[in-house]
């Protein structure tokens, strides 16, 4: 049979409008949330990641601006700018759009966010509060994940879940909040031995790897709930034909755009799976939904039990 598909677009218009209800009641507090984007240099695929940021946060009514240095800023140049939206009372969450050029010291950057506007949840100290089960910001797209599990009502206590990728950004916090609602939590990566046998064991089966389509069937038990958070742009004619040959829609788009885009798990696991998000359609829609709900988190947590609703 096939699985259930978990459909991204609809939680993430759920969360969106419920973000939408809270700017309205803080609004009537006198309170707009805002957002700051930083973008650096010209990089293609941030600059669209970027559009959908600033496009979302105006849709649901948050404050949002854009920051552009030039691809040539210096860290200190790039500090400067955090630390200027770090002092700005209106400015609630600042998101860094990664990779920054190599001549930046990123990690310096990151570290250089006030905790308390740190809307990707990379700072040491929010990863510090997950770790610990503290009051923080969590980053978007493994918290996006959780909304995707909860709001599908598949269980998550006691179940055996396996995490393929241990990236900070992904990876590790989505370990760290599979473990904090009581899964059986294993992560992989690319030393691990066993990779099949160890995914099989998974009710849970989360993989974040980058690559097109690596987890196959045999990777995943009967019923398993498979989350895919890859995002990969294939655009060979003969890779783009092994996985979707005779279908239409995905057969127009690939005619139309030259490429198309696809997760890391092979669509045949469909036939396999329980429950699966799709690519695109799944865990993308989530991260951009989850950015506006950490913002207005974070302004209401900057702003203390007065304002929250
Ligand atoms: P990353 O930093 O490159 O991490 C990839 C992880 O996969 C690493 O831990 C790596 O292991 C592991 N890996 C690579 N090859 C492997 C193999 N053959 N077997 C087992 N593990 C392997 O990537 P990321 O930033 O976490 O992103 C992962 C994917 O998610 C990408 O496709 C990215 O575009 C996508 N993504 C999607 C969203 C979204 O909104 N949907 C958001 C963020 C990322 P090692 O640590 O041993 O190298």
């Amino acid at each position: 049979m096939a699985a259930r598909i978990l459909d991204g677009n609809k939680i993430a218009a759920e969360i969106r409008s419920e973000v939408a209800a809270d700017l309205k009641a803080l609004s009537a507090a006198g309170v707009r949330p805002g957002l700051a984007v930083v973008l650096v240099g010209h990089n293609p695929a941030s600059e669209i990641y970027v559009r959908g940021k600033v496009k979302s946060s105006e849709e649901v009514g948050l404050y949002s601006e854009k920051h552009t240095p030039p691809e040539s800023a210096t860290t200190d140049e790039l500090l400067a700018v955090v630390n200027d939206l770090n002092r700005r009372d209106e400015v609630d969450g600042i998101l860094i759009q990664l990779p920054l050029p190599p001549q930046v010291d990123a990690k310096r950057v990151l570290q250089a966010v006030d905790p308390a506007k740190d809307v990707d949840g990379f700072h040491p100290m929010n990863v510090g509060y997950l770790s610990t089960q503290r009051s923080g910001l969590v980053p978007c797209t493994p918290n996006g994940v959780m909304e995707i599990l909860s709001r599908s009502n598949i269980p998550i206590s006691g179940q055996e879940a396996v995490v393929v990728g241990r990236s900070d950004i992904v990876g590790k916090p989505m370990a760290m909040l599979l473990l904090n609602a009581n899964a059986t939590v294993t992560v992989c990566h690319s030393k691990t031995h066993n990779l099949q046998g160890v995914c099989r064991r998974a009710d849970i089966l989360v993989a974040a790897i980058g690559k097109a389509g690596f987890v196959t069937r045999d990777f995943v038990k009967p019923g398993a709930t498979v989350i895919d958070v890859g995002m990969n742009k294939v655009t060979g004619r003969v890779e783009f034909e092994k996985y979707f040959k005779g279908i239409e829609k995905r057969e127009q788009a690939f005619a139309k755009n030259g490429s198309i885009l696809m997760g890391d798990v092979d669509p045949a696991v469909s036939e396999v799976a329980g429950a699966i998000t799709p690519v695109p359609g799944g865990v993308g829609p989530l991260t951009i939904a989850m950015l506006m709900s950490n913002t207005v988190r974070a302004a209401k947590l900057r702003r203390g039990c007065a304002v929250l609703v």
